[in-house]
């Protein structure tokens, strides 16, 4: 049965590469009828944090990438890897290395200077016990190394680049599994071993990840044989680059889960774009889709080799169907905490129904949440003026406009969407004026400014405040 999982390292938050990979495992699992497991690798006990494993799952549980089974984390396993470890070396498959780190500086320049690529010599696989005891009687540290074959080809067939193959030699020589250790204990083991003894003893079918580590594959499988357990399949999925065709960093600026969330994506316009990132639909489907669908035709087919281009204009795109999809009382629950958040003052329960006519007045302009803290601000915040807008409020014809819409309008009678029709017809009737003037006079004067939301629901929900005519006023002086 298919099972694989995501393997997140809690250095830092979910980083939109990670969420990919994710995204790519849960269709896959789900396509399959599989099992999606979420292991949480924080054998770096140094680097990771308790507030990056939340901060993972619940940007994971957000983007509605579910998992059957875990978190497993890996530092309850760490005596797991210590059998595992002794196991290989009783059997002669690894061995402890005793080199100090000038030793191993040395060594590299030593290559350098004969114009070498970094590799460990191999130097301490074959120590006679003497030598070792030597070694710990000065007091030296020691790494476990795997012994790694330099004759040995490694091939696999994967899912997304068909046959890989690598040589032995190009794998840097024996590999530390562990780090050092004071005693003749074993010390932190390392990402490449825990990794296979993980997916080993999880029984993980397909390993599915970033290219990034194509790198590690041939290792991990030497690993496998090492522990006599049945190689997975491999996919390694396309990095996502950034415009000018690089890794997407953190020097791209948002790169993580909660990034995109603070900016106003939606988790199903963003997990609809991550879907496209190095995937494309067959043909009949359109770009717009729901987690379901994709899960029904997802396959390796059809996913890229070549690195995916993040394209924001896509994103945003997405996302605004998203937005514009959604019934009103929704969007309003999204955009309550994006005005909380710029101090907007309103009350959650009371204003319920103002807050949804104007979610309502702005949700078909958004293509992102936060986008509609500036067109709503007007309607919540002192007037902020804008030049054009001045200019416009300083004309005869504007005040003569809002005298006249002034008379018209009883304080504390809240008005209806025709009585606002009819005041503005009345008035350019009245006093003579293009209705061009009399609705940018209203607009200067109700928004600060000559565009915006629709300007008789604008003017209905400033009345139901209680402040258009204030805004009148304030416009004539
Ligand atoms: N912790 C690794 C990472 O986040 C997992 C890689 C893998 O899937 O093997 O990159």
């Amino acid at each position: 049965s298919v099972r694989v999982r995501i393997a997140p390292s809690p250095t830092g938050n979910l980083h939109i590469g990670t969420a990919r990979t994710a995204v790519f495992n849960w269709l896959f699992a789900r396509h399959q009828g599989g099992t999606f497991i979420l292991r949480i690798e924080d054998t770096d006990l140094e680097r990771s944090r308790p507030e990056f494993t939340q901060n993972i799952l619940d940007g994971l549980t957000w983007l509605g990438m579910t998992w059957d089974e875990g978190p497993v984390f890996q530092s309850d396993r760490i005596d797991l890897y210590a059998q595992q470890i002794q196991a290989l070396l009783d059997r002669g498959l690894a061995y402890r290395a005793y080199d100090t780190p000038e030793e191993l500086d040395a060594m590299r320049e030593a290559q350098k200077t004969r114009n070498e690529a970094p590799r460990y010599d191999n130097r301490h696989r074959n120590l006679t016990s003497e030598q070792q005891a030597a070694f710990e009687a000065q007091g030296r540290q020691a790494v476990i190394r795997f012994k790694i074959d330099d004759d040995r080809e490694i091939s696999w067939t994967d899912l997304v680049r068909g046959t890989v193959t690598w040589k032995g030699r190009d794998l840097g020589g024996d590999m530390v599994i562990s780090r050092a250790a004071d005693t003749n204990g074993i010390g932190q083991p390392l990402y490449n071993f825990v990794v296979v003894v993980d997916d080993i003893d999880m029984q993980i079918s397909h390993v599915i990840r970033g290219e990034d580590h194509i790198g590690n594959t041939p290792k991990q499988i030497l690993l496998y044989e090492a522990l006599e357990a049945t190689v997975p399949e491999f996919g390694h999925t396309p990095l996502i680059l950034n415009q000018a065709g690089q890794k997407l960093s953190k020097r791209d600026g948002v790169t993580s889960i909660s990034d995109f969330k603070r900016m106003g994506y939606t988790a199903e316009g963003l997990v609809n774009y991550m879907t496209l990132l190095g995937w494309s639909p067959p043909e009949p489907m359109t770009e717009l889709f729901t987690l379901a669908e994709a899960a029904k035709q997802f396959g390796f087919d059809r996913v890229n080799k070549a690195g995916a281009k993040f394209d924001w204009d896509k994103l945003n795109w997405l996302n605004s169907q998203y937005l514009h999809a959604m019934p009103v009382e929704t969007v309003t629950d999204l955009l309550i905490p994006y005005w909380q958040e710029a101090g907007y003052k309103f009350d959650e329960t009371r204003d319920r129904a103002w807050l949804e006519t104007i979610a309502s007045l702005v949700a078909p302009s958004l293509s992102r949440l936060d986008d509609a803290v500036e067109m709503t601000r007007y309607l919540f915040m002192p007037l902020e003026f804008t030049e054009d807008a001045k200019a416009h409020l300083q004309q005869d014809d504007s005040a003569t406009a809002l005298k006249a819409i002034l008379a018209a309008v009883k304080p504390e009678t809240p008005l209806t969407e025709s009585e606002i029709q009819a005041i503005i017809k009345q008035v350019v009737k009245e006093q003579n004026l293009k209705k061009g003037v009399v609705m940018k006079s209203l607009r200067a004067s109700l928004t600060g400014a000559l565009q915006g939301p629709d300007l008789v629901q604008s003017w209905l929900l400033l009345n139901q405040k209680g402040s258009d005519r204030d805004r009148f006023e304030q416009a004539l002086t």
